[in-house]
């Protein structure tokens, strides 16, 4: 059956998908008779929002697959893990999680555990999971993500545990099913993968090369979101300054941009992540122009030394970035800037740290993710020497950290008294009274209101800054 299964499975994408997910039901049929019950999924995910688009479209292929979401690992049918492999701690805290769940005392024998994403393009990391984590039954990358229904199928058919990795990205596959987390706003990925090969970074090898999607793709899922709903997109790519370099037209990122503005329905428009090296001013015109494109950027800095930004291959001067994010300022005065920096770099010395607490206090960053460094094996940095005992990383670390906070609590202040639009994303965690919405410029604002309101965007008054976000009233 199975050899029939697959001779006959078509070769084109997603169409072949499509036909593993439908043959699958006759099989998850037949295990819910042996086990008693529906079978349930658990998506995890770890890492940024490329991950979690990708685990909407995983989640959207098992649903369609006829699993039902849980709500929890444990007791869960199918557990997938969609990891991130930007920091060895992060690593080792999956492994031990992963570990711990085999501890668990579950009745189900027949769970089927799937590890994906970024840890598993690296084969040390594969061969760690087949050598100790026997348990694990499907492991593949980044690449093959939409084959998610032919692997389950597979699985399900034979019981055989299943590593399926590519070296290299194939084609774009468009058209997957997808489960959106938010019913109002959604990621739309732009680009795949990532040319930059900063030193300290294992992205372009776990990601692969650069890719952009089609504008007409990108524009059609655009349209499409509006019509089920969807009032915010974020538009997603490890640089979406370079979109449409791997395009053989003229389509580049602001032009983007303007073509997302013109779809009635879509009122807001974010992006991430920019590379400050490829940040044009054709960018700033279109975003000091636009109704909906929203008032923040994230642009990440990683270090405020020339040197080091040398050494991390970025590609861009202290200078040059202290100019531009003061010239976003400028044009696009409400603007809110946040940013990455690294503490900690092979070879940094605390003249370089002073020169990134000078960026800090020259750019008034509105927030900024402050990471110490960790090696990757297979990077360059990696191999570089300089590392620095934890006492000098604590000591350098704290002062940035203190220079962010002071910056950050001096900026978030000065929208009090404002009437801001706001999406209304949740009824507020600590209090149900409350509800919680995000501002164009990304901080967080809570005020009473009716769980109604969830989905939409309304005018709230900022009535008091406390720190990071606001408390407000309706207006
Ligand atoms: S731009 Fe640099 S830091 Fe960002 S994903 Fe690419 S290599 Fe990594």
């Amino acid at each position: 059956m199975l050899g029939s299964v697959f001779e006959n499975a078509p070769v084109n994408e997603p169409e072949r998908q499509y036909y593993f997910i439908d043959h699958s039901s006759a099989l998850r049929a037949e295990k819910e008779r042996k086990l008693g019950h529906a079978m349930t999924f658990h998506v995890t995910t770890f890492g940024c929002q490329m991950n979690a688009r990708d685990s909407e479209k995983m989640t959207g292929i098992l649903t369609q697959m006829g699993f039902c979401e849980s709500d929890s690992e444990t007791g869960a049918d199918i557990v997938l893990f969609n990891t991130c492999t930007i920091r060895d701690n992060a690593n080792q805290k999956f492994y031990g999680h992963l570990g711990s769940l085999n501890g668990k005392s579950t009745k189900n024998s027949e769970r089927i555990v799937i590890v994906c994403g970024c840890m598993a393009q690296e084969s040390e990391c594969v061969k760690r999971l087949e050598e100790s984590y026997g348990f694990v039954n499907i492991i593949f990358g980044t690449h093959n993500i939409y084959k998610l229904a032919e692997l389950i199928y597979r699985y399900l058919y034979d019981g055989r545990n299943i590593t399926d990795v590519w070296d290299k990205p194939g084609d774009i596959v468009e058209d997957i099913p997808s489960i959106r987390k938010y019913p109002f706003k959604s990621g739309v990925n732009i680009m795949f993968g990532c040319n930059n090969y900063c030193t300290y970074c294992i992205v372009p090898y776990v990601r692969g090369n650069e890719r952009s999607r089609n504008a007409d793709e990108i524009l059609r899922e655009c349209y499409h979101l509006a019509s089920d709903g969807v009032k915010e997109v974020m538009l997603l790519g490890q640089n979406v300054n370079s979109y449409g370099n791997s395009l053989e037209n003229d389509m580049n990122f602001p032009k983007l941009l303007k073509e997302v503005e013109k779809i009635d329905g879509i009122e807001r428009i974010r992006f991430m992540t920019s590379h400050p090296k490829d940040l044009s001013d054709e960018l700033i015109q279109v975003m000091k122009d636009s109704k909906k494109i929203c008032r923040h950027i994230h642009l990440p800095l990683q270090s405020g030394s020339t040197r080091i930004l040398t050494a991390m291959n970025r590609r861009y001067t202290k200078e040059q970035y202290t100019d531009l994010a003061l010239k976003i300022r400028r044009e696009i005065p409400q603007i809110s800037i946040t940013t990455d920096i690294i503490v900690g770099f092979p070879g940094e010395t605390t003249r370089d740290v002073d020169d990134t607490i000078d960026v800090i206090k020259k750019v008034h960053f509105d927030g900024a993710f402050t990471f110490v460094y960790s090696p990757r094996q297979g990077t360059p940095a990696a191999e570089m020497e300089g590392r620095h005992d934890p006492e000098w990383i604590r000591r350098e670390f704290d002062r940035v950290l203190t220079a962010v906070q002071d910056e950050s609590k001096s900026m978030a202040g000065r929208f009090t008294g404002n009437i801001e639009s706001v999406l209304v994303e949740e009824i507020n965690e600590k209090d149900e009274s409350y509800l919680s919405g995000r501002m164009s410029n990304n901080l967080m604002v809570h005020f009473p209101g009716e769980p109604s309101f969830i989905g939409k965007i309304i005018n709230v008054r900022l009535l008091e800054c406390r720190g990071f976000y606001y408390m407000g009233e309706i207006v």
